[in-house]
This record gives structure tokens, C-alpha cells and sequence, in this order.
């Protein structure tokens, strides 16, 4: 494999940086720098910068085994489809949320909505999903690189991202090989995929759009305030107006309860006079996007509230609650066990592929799976890592800190998590700029996959692959996300 890193000199490496941070800001490949707060006792209200950073990225593509990827290109159709088919099995869904419930405050608010929202008659039937199944790739003992494997990290419904700076990274590596050349004999242009995902996300929103089929509607994103990636959204919104002539508009799920309200007769839901097609959340995710949670004594609070009024009404939901429950890490492990896959996915060799690129996953519950399991984490742990229901990043434990979670935590506490082994990539090198700053890293990727899929309630109007996102980080840290600080975004090689 080719060693691009050790392989250029200084002086390149820095013509290679100034050419990579223009591109970047003048190809809106950027992020907002971290705010400042106002004060320490209200991160909340913070003065937002006018200016803006190079989003994090690698300086050139990094080798990813070719038919790895082509595994996990062709699989997505069927984990968009089995999201869908689990979002329809309420008993299925019961057991699981339920049992969640009592140790998890998060999963029983959804819940709850899930439940409130069915009780009262779902008012749309069809549903959006823009997903992104996330992978690392094994490698067995004396096996070639380009022999790994994919493994599925977790599938994401909710609010996946890096779609647009996905693309535009891309088109930085390919834009730096035509400019310096500096990557010839080292990396074949032709062996880089391009990915379509900042067209695609766009184009899942303008179908939901026709299908909902008012003109003069418009969608919806629900977004977090003072969001640092908004440029990786932006792309979506000038895309969904540029090439489908569909307008967008940005909201907080405060915002929403503030000035949403539903047509009594039809329950389409208006912000203010402005009908609404499509709530497309990049928000919603994480206990934090409800902040006002903490009035502890209201029933529902403001972000709650807003929640609630989009989940009720006529606008088709990306995703619907019932997608995010299944986006959760314990329905992940609960496939994994014996049979459960094959309960969904009928076609044995459908089960398969997807099975395949399962890794070990095991409940800690009361089932004798689930305590054998953690006695044997207990003991060693090394090998592992800890997951709570949460999205994000940054919220998972490894190591030695499981032992010490499991010890401290009740038998029924336990419940909220799931143990998953280990997947130990193969190290490559590259060079990382952040901030302005390069920074030569033995690294590691996680390849992401994103899924469009559109149902009427009746039928599947669309199931396509979306693009994908390489995401890389230094070997050193455990936790993979770009938001989070950890890693940067990268383009791939096939090797
Ligand atoms: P989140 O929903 O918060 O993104 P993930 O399951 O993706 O949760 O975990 C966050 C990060 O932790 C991943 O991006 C990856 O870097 C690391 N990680 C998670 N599971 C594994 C695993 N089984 N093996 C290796 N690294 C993992
Ligand atoms: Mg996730
Ligand atoms: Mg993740």
C-alpha cells in the first residue's frame, strides 16, 4: 500500500495546505468556529462567529478495500427496508421500549410520543428516511488488506451528517491530484469514488416534498441553535432549491412550539402562515436538544412541545419517531441474536449479507445471554465497548471504564446498555488539517453509507443509495466523531 503520508516532503505538505484551505473556503467545505458564551452559566446565548474555519479533513484520500465497499454500497437498500419493516412491528417495538423505559428517561420520552402519536391516529402515512449505516472494516489474522471485511458500527435514522461536506471533500483530494500532481504512481484518481451525497439528501426532501403535494409548501429543517455545522446543511437547502426549485426553511424545535400549530380539519402543520411538507430533523437526537427537560415538574416543555405538534400532524417526518426508536443500539443487538434478523428479512440470502457484516453484540439483561455477558466483561473487558441509547458521539465507555460501570451500575440499570466487541481497523497514514493546522497521524476510517427511502404507508416509492462518508481519526482516540473533535472527513482510495 502506498505511504503517501511519509512520502512527501515539508515543503509539499505546506503547498498542499494553503491549496487545500482555500479550496475549502471558497468551496464552502467549512464550519463555524466554537462560539463564545456570553457567560459560563448560559452556554445557550452565545455571540455565533461571522466567519468560519476549514472543516476538519485529511489532506488526501485514504486506501479502502474495494470490495469491502461494494459490500456496503449494495447492503444499504435492505438496512433502509429493514428499518422500515421493524417501524411497522409494534409488538416487536413494545418489548424492547419498554423494558428501555424503566432505565432510560430519553427512550420513554420517545416512547411515549410513539405511543401518544398511534393512539390518536397517524396522520401521514408515508415516511422518510435518510440514513447512514456506519462500518469499520476486520481484518483476520494473515489476511491481505484488500481481503477486510465490513463491520456495522450502529445504523443511524436520525439526522445523519457530513452528506454535502462528504462530496466536497472529494472534490478537494480530486482538485489537489489535478493541481500538484503530487499523488501520481502514489493514488489512482480513477479508483476514487465519488460521492453523491450532497445531491442525494436534497433529492430524498424534493420526493417527500411531491408526495406530500402542496406547491406552495415548504420543508421544514429542524435545526439546533447556534449549530457549528450549518454549512454541511446549507448545501442541502441550496441544492433542494437549485435543482427541484423547493424552498426550506430553518427552524428550532422551540421555535416550533412557539409558532407551529395544526390545521384542525387536516392537521397540516403551518409555522406561522407557511404550510409545512417535510420536518427534516438535524436536531432532536440528543437529551441536550431538549434543554427546557430540566423544568422537571412540566409535563411537556417547549422543545417537547414542538416535537410532539410535528409528530401529529399531516408533514411527512424524516424520520417518523418510530424510525428513530429503531435507530436505537438495542434493536441493533437484538437482531444480532439467533433468528431475530430473519424475522425481517425473509430472503435467506438477503439475511446473509446483512448478518455478515454483524460483529458480536450482547444484551445486558436478565436473559442468561445477558448475564453471562457481563460476567465475562467483568473479568475482561479489552476487548469491548459500552453503549448507551444516545447518538452523537462521545457517549460510549472501552476498557477498564467498563468494569467500573458495570460494577457501579443496579442489575436493572444495566438494561440501558448493550456490549458490542471491539473492531480493530487496519492503521494506514495520513495527514490531518484542522483549524489551519497539519498534522501527520497514524489513523483509522469508519466508512459511512447513507440510504434514501421513501414509503407512501402502502408502498416503497423510492430505496436508493445515497453517497457515502470516510471518516477518519488518529489511532489514539476511541470515540470517531468529526462534530465531536475526533476525527476529520476523508474521501477513499479503492485498493
Ligand atoms: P454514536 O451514535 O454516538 O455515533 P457509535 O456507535 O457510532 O455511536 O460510536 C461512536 C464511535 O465509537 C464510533 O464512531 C467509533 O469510532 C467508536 N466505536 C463504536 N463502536 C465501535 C466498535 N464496535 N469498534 C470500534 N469502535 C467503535
Ligand atoms: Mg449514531
Ligand atoms: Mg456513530
Amino acid at each position: 500500500m502506498s505511504d503517501l503520508a511519509s512520502s512527501l516532503t515539508e515543503e509539499q505538505l505546506n503547498i498542499l495546505k494553503d491549496a487545500a484551505l482555500d479550496f475549502a473556503l471558497s468551496h464552502g467545505l467549512v464550519v463555524r468556529p466554537p462560539p463564545t458564551p456570553l457567560s459560563k452559566d448560559d452556554p445557550h446565548h452565545a455571540t455565533l462567529s461571522t466567519g468560519v474555519i476549514n472543516a476538519p479533513v485529511s489532506l488526501f484520500p485514504t486506501p479502502f478495500p474495494k470490495q469491502a465497499f461494494h459490500d456496503a454500497v449494495r447492503i444499504q437498500p435492505l438496512f433502509s427496508q429493514l428499518v422500515h419493516d421493524i417501524s411497522e412491528d409494534d409488538a416487536f417495538l413494545k418489548e424492547i421500549m419498554e423494558s428501555l423505559s424503566h432505565v432510560d428517561d430519553f427512550v420513554k420520552r420517545l416512547y411515549d410520543l410513539y405511543l401518544i402519536v398511534k393512539k390518536e391516529g397517524i396522520a401521514q402515512p408515508a415516511s422518510l428516511g435518510i440514513h447512514r449505516s456506519d462500518y469499520i472494516i476486520h481484518l483476520n489474522p494473515g489476511q491481505d488488506f484488500s481481503e477486510a471485511a465490513i463491520k456495522q458500527v450502529e445504523l443511524n435514522t436520525i439526522s445523519v451528517s457530513f452528506g454535502s461536506l462528504s462530496s466536497l471533500t472529494g472534490d478537494l483530494h480530486r482538485y489537489l491530484q489535478a493541481t500538484t500532481g503530487y499523488f501520481s504512481n502514489k493514488v489512482d484518481l480513477d479508483a476514487l469514488p465519488t460521492s453523491e451525497s450532497i445531491e442525494s439528501i436534497a433529492s430524498g426532501l424534493a420526493s417527500a416534498h411531491k408526495h406530500y403535494g402542496s406547491k406552495s409548501a415548504k420543508v421544514m429543517m429542524v435545526v439546533q441553535p447556534g449549530e457549528r455545522n450549518a454549512f454541511d446543511q446549507r448545501w442541502i437547502e441550496y441544492n433542494l432549491l437549485n435543482k427541484h426549485g423547493i424552498v426550506l426553511i430553518r427552524k428550532t424545535l422551540a421555535e416550533v412550539a412557539d409558532h407551529g400549530r395544526l390545521d384542525p380539519t387536516t392537521k397540516a402543520l403551518y409555522i406561522g402562515d407557511q404550510e409545512i411538507s417535510v420536518a427534516y430533523y438535524r436536531s432532536a437526537y440528543a437529551t441536550t436538544d431538549y434543554p427546557t427537560e430540566k423544568a422537571r415538574y412540566a409535563l411537556y416543555t417547549p422543545e417537547w412541545d414542538g416535537r410532539l405538534l410535528a409528530e401529529r400532524s399531516l408533514a411527512i417526518k424524516c424520520p417518523t419517531v418510530a424510525y428513530q426508536l429503531v435507530g436505537a443500539k438495542k434493536v441493533q443487538q437484538v437482531l444480532a441474536a439467533p433468528g431475530q434478523l430473519e424475522r425481517f428479512v425473509k430472503d435467506p440470502q438477503s439475511a446473509a449479507l446483512l448478518r455478515a457484516s454483524f460483529t458480536g453484540l450482547y444484551p445486558l439483561d436478565h436473559t442468561p445471554e445477558g448475564l453471562a455477558a457481563y460476567e465475562a466483561a467483568l473479568i475482561n473487558s479489552d476487548e469491548l465497548v459500552m453503549k448507551p441509547q444516545r447518538e452523537g458521539g462521545g457517549n460510549n465507555i472501552y476498557g477498564k471504564d467498563i468494569q467500573v460501570a458495570l460494577r457501579t451500575l443496579s442489575a436493572e440499570q444495566r438494561n440501558a446498555y448493550i456490549l458490542m466487541d471491539i473492531i480493530r481497523p487496519p492503521i494506514t497514514k495520513n495527514v490531518l488539517l484542522r483549524k489551519g493546522e497539519l498534522q501527520r497521524a497514524d489513523v483509522v476510517s469508519e466508512l459511512g453509507v447513507y440510504g434514501i427511502y421513501l414509503h407512501s404507508g402502502k408502498q416503497v416509492v423510492r430505496n436508493d443509495i445515497g453517497g457515502h462518508l470516510l471518516r477518519t481519526k488518529g489511532v489514539e482516540s476511541n470515540e470517531g466523531g468529526v462534530a465531536a473533535g475526533f476525527a476529520v472527513i476523508d474521501s477513499l482510495i479503492l485498493v
